[in-house]
């Protein structure tokens, strides 16, 4: 897989591209990581990438010909190696695109190339939107200075996923998101702490019920932190028959006035 990185501060990309997961995928040849500054495409006698907004207003606009000019030559080097490779997915990143979640990171994984564009300033000139980007991708409902730190995040969740990336490839599989479901707790040793003991379970050896253990308690967790994912989330009829139980459980202990679990209920 190549990764492209179009920023102003491709600096800031020095230290997490060179440790941990993202550093030994690099040197293991799974991942190609590169940063374009895109003010070497300006064409200005300033090197100014930005300018006023027409109609006026506050901040500065990123224009639309260093990017453009950046991701053609992008495009351009080493055409004929990449022949037959999927077009990359050309990844705007932005406060209004889509949200970002674990399957986004699995469809990005799968792809050959990808090319992700970091903003600063007010935004972007609307074209760039309109006509070169594949995707508009933001990591949450909040405002950043830049779209480095978004395109980091992003990064890093993708190239986990490269076979080979982790040294133990099912932890990728039970993470939370991955099975639809929160991950379940983990424990390890000493099996007793403080007097707080490990669950029986989990040091009894018998794998079939340490997995059911596991799988009961990442829905247990996912319907208590995040009941937004049950709907989507597979579960079997027993499984489903299990969170009516705790809703009913629930609704025992909790007072008449008490209205705070009703978006649960379509569970
Ligand atoms: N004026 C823009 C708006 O209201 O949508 C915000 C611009 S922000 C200050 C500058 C840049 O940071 C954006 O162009 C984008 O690249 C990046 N950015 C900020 N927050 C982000 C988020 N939540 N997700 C992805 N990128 C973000």
């Amino acid at each position: 897989m190549r990764i492209d990185v179009l920023t102003l501060f491709p600096e800031m990309f020095e230290g997490v591209f060179g440790a941990s997961i993202l550093g030994k995928a690099r040197e293991k040849g799974l991942v190609q990581v590169n940063t374009v500054n895109f003010r070497r495409y300006s064409t200005n006698k300033h090197n100014t990438v930005d300018d006023y907004p027409f109609g006026g207003g506050g901040g500065m606009v990123l224009k639309p010909e260093p990017i453009f000019a950046a991701v053609e030559d992008l495009l351009a080097q080493n055409a004929d190696d990449r022949e037959g490779e999927k077009p990359p997915r050309i990844i705007l990143m932005c406060p209004q695109g889509e949200p970002y979640t674990q399957s986004k990171a699995e469809e990005f994984a799968a792809e050959d190339h990808l090319i992700f564009i970091c903003g600063h300033y007010e935004g972007y000139d609307e074209r760039i939107r309109e006509h070169l980007v594949t995707d508009e991708l933001s990591i949450g409902d909040y405002v950043l200075t830049g779209g480095e730190l978004p395109a980091m995040v992003v990064i890093d969740s993708v190239v986990r996923l490269q076979p080979g990336a982790l040294g133990n490839e099912t932890s990728a599989v039970t993470d939370s998101f991955s099975t639809g479901l929160l991950e379940y707790p983990h424990y390890t040793r000493p099996a007793s702490y403080r007097e707080w003991n490990v669950p029986e379970v989990l040091i009894s050896g018998h794998h079939r019920n340490i997995d059911a253990w596991r799988r009961e308690q990442s829905l247990r967790r996912t319907w208590e932190r995040r009941p937004d994912l049950l709907p989507s989330a597979g579960l079997t009829a027993k499984e489903q028959q299990l969170v009516r139980k705790w809703e009913q459980e629930r609704k025992l202990t909790s007072t008449p006035v008490d209205t705070s679990d009703t978006d649960r209920e379509h569970v």
